[in-house]
């Protein structure tokens, strides 16, 4: 049996229980051997970060600590080039070959712009995709035309698809709707309020520890 492993990329500015539910219950509906959290040095596509990478990737690893199939992957912080998926993808590629099954996690709103990521139509040839409904989704935008025939071109429902060949389906799960973002988080912080139970406490207690985002 080929390895299948889930790759969530994000800026974790902070990671919280959204990202973490999201990874688990992808995690075992689609039985995966193991998830990768992969931190953007300087995302293309948005302002970069208030907060360092280093930071950043360290609450990631604290945030996955009790997770054995959970994983840092720094690879997007020691290239500091602008963080590609495309490029991560390849250099995954390199790493694992290509018999490996990838599933790179897309909540609703990053894919409503994923024409517009650098080389986006080459990204279903490196992996598959499992979309997650996220709840502010509801208030966003249709679809693109061009992510529509994208969607009906490599959709399936068929969780074993993605099992059977390693990249080239795009499938939706349904999972637990957290409306918790960073951009809340980060403002409660900003303004006092706690983020207890929106993130884990080792978490809360390293940004109040480097008094990241005002805490
Ligand atoms: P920000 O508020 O700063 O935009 P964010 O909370 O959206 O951050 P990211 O690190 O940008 O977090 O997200 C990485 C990936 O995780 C994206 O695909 C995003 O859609 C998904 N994601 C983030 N939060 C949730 C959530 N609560 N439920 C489902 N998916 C989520």
């Amino acid at each position: 049996m080929q390895t299948i492993i889930g790759l969530l990329g994000g800026t974790f500015n902070p990671i919280h229980f959204g990202h973490l539910r999201m990874a688990q219950e992808l995690a075992e509906s689609l039985s995966l051997d193991e998830v990768r959290f992969i931190p953007s040095a300087n995302p293309p596509h948005r302002p970069a970060p208030t907060i360092s990478a280093e930071h950043r990737a360290e609450m990631v690893k604290l945030g996955i600590a009790n997770n054995p199939i959970f994983k840092l992957d720094d690879r997007e912080l020691r290239r500091m080039s602008a963080s590609y998926m495309v490029d991560t993808l390849l250099s995954l590629r390199d790493e694992l070959g290509d018999k490996a099954s990838l599933i790179l996690f897309m909540g609703s709103d990053a894919f409503t712009q994923f024409h517009t990521w650098h080389r986006w139509q080459d990204i279903i040839s490196l992996c598959h995709i499992a979309l997650v409904q996220r709840p502010l989704a509801a208030k966003t935008a249709p679809l693109p035309k061009v992510l529509d025939t994208f969607l009906h071109n490599h959709y399936t429902e068929n969780a074993d698809d993605l099992r059977e060949s390693s990249a080239g389906y795009v499938t939706m799960q349904a999972i637990t709707p957290l409306d918790i973002s960073s951009t809340a988080i980060r403002n409660s912080l900003q303004v006092k309020k706690s983020a207890r139970y929106l993130m884990p406490d080792n978490v809360i207690d390293y940004l109040e520890t480097h008094q990241l985002y005002g805490a």
